[in-house]
């Protein structure tokens, strides 16, 4: 067997009221908690007021950064470190989706070396954070068991992971917190599930146990796909999206993401499209474009579908056709791809700049 790494130190606890059943725990991380949530949502669904009360309980102060939007901006990750700094915050719990638990670990980095800026989320690998603690409120991004945070850098014009490697200490599961979620963010959100679990599966950091993983969650997916059709949200199918997205994490805590998150940046920036669904747009002609035909085989028999037509044909039901972007802002799209060494290294073959203008056009064409 080829040499192998694996690596997830995120304790999951997952049930129902597991925050106000677990608060105990808090009290291992400091006597001062920073809150880092969305605008609205977790005020909504209860999940902020189980947290102030939790630490309440435990006699731990807090304040609460309620303003993180989608896609979270270096601008608002400095907001928050400054909030933070000035608190002598010890710990961040984040609540929310993928936007406010990403911007928690970067936040999280700031605060724990006051002297960084922004630009040192970039070039200072070694530089630590806070602990972390992550309610995730989508099913979704992982981002409760990755160690990764992306951020919009308006700098650039793109959105990047920083280099720091953050795991939260703790991914604390609820299904109850999803269970107003929209239709449309259910179904984009548990689209990018899908997309860590089919690009881990197809990286080429892939090993026998993140494949093992991805199989599994693959699995849940393709239980719950007649469903996600039906837009039948009940709460075992949001549980198995749930249990899925945390292990689609695992996975690409391992093996990364590749062309479709790469290339779905451009979309979501320039295009304003969610995350989940500017990677759902690009899955069915990446999966034609991978040459492992036996994976491709066995992620479509997990998922209960015959062939990338159906594949095709769920997602393009559930997303829709986008085709509002035009050729030559592909070519600019593709030339910025091209440059993207961190997605491009996980793909398992030499990606050329015509193969990902195909992807792009085959997903998109007008
Ligand atoms: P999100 O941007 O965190 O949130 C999207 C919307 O959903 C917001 O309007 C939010 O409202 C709402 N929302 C969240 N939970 C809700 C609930 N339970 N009920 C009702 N509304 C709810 O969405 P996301 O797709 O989860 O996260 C996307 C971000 O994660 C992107 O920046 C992406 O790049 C990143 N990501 C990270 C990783 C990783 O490994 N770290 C992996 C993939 C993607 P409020 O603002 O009111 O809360
Ligand atoms: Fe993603």
């Amino acid at each position: 067997m080829e040499f192998m790494n694996y690596y997830m130190p995120t304790k999951i606890l997952l049930g129902e009221d597991v925050v106000l059943k677990n608060s105990n725990l808090f009290n291992n991380y400091g006597e001062k908690a920073l809150i880092v949530t969305g605008k609205t949502s977790s005020i909504i669904n209860g999940s902020l007021k189980d947290v102030t009360s939790a630490l309440r309980k435990e006699g731990i102060l807090y304040d609460i950064f309620n303003s993180v939007e989608e896609n979270p901006s270096l601008e608002t990750i400095e907001n928050i470190a400054e909030l933070g700094r000035a608190q002598k915050s010890n710990f961040i719990i984040g609540i929310g989706g993928g936007s406010p638990l990403d911007a928690s670990k970067a936040a999280g980095v700031l605060i724990n070396n006051p002297k960084s800026t922004r630009y040192n989320l970039f070039d200072s690998p070694h530089l630590k954070s806070i602990p972390i603690i992550a309610l995730p409120t989508t099913a979704g991004t992982g981002s409760e068991t990755t160690p990764y945070s992306i951020v919009t850098d308006n700098e650039l014009q793109t959105k990047h992971g920083i280099c720091q490697r953050i795991f939260p200490k703790y991914a604390l599961l609820d299904v109850k917190y999803l269970m107003f979620l929209p239709e449309q963010i259910t179904i984009n959100t548990s689209i990018d599930a899908l997309s860590h679990l089919i690009e881990g599966y197809m990286s080429s950091n892939a090993n026998v146990l993140s494949d093992a993983l991805a199989e599994k969650g693959l699995k849940l997916f393709g239980e719950c796909l007649n469903m996600i059709k039906e837009k039948d949200f009940t709460y075992i199918v949001r549980e198995k999206l749930m249990l899925a997205s945390s292990i689609a994490g695992m996975v690409i805590a391992q093996a990364g993401t590749s062309l479709p998150h790469g290339m779905g940046y451009a979309l979501t920036y320039f295009h304003n499209i969610p995350h989940g669904k500017a990677n759902g747009l690009l899955l069915k002609s990446y999966l034609e474009f991978c040459m492992d035909e036996n994976k491709v085989r066995k992620i479509l028999y997990l998922l209960t579908l015959e062939n990338l037509d159906d594949l095709g044909n769920f997602l393009n039901a559930m997303l829709g056709h986008v085709n509002t972007i035009s050729y030559e802002e592909m070519c600019l799209y593709a030339d910025k791809m091209t440059l993207n060494n961190d997605k491009l290294k996980n793909h398992p073959a030499p990606v050329k700049r015509e193969d990902i203008l195909k992807i792009y056009n085959d997903s998109l064409k007008i």
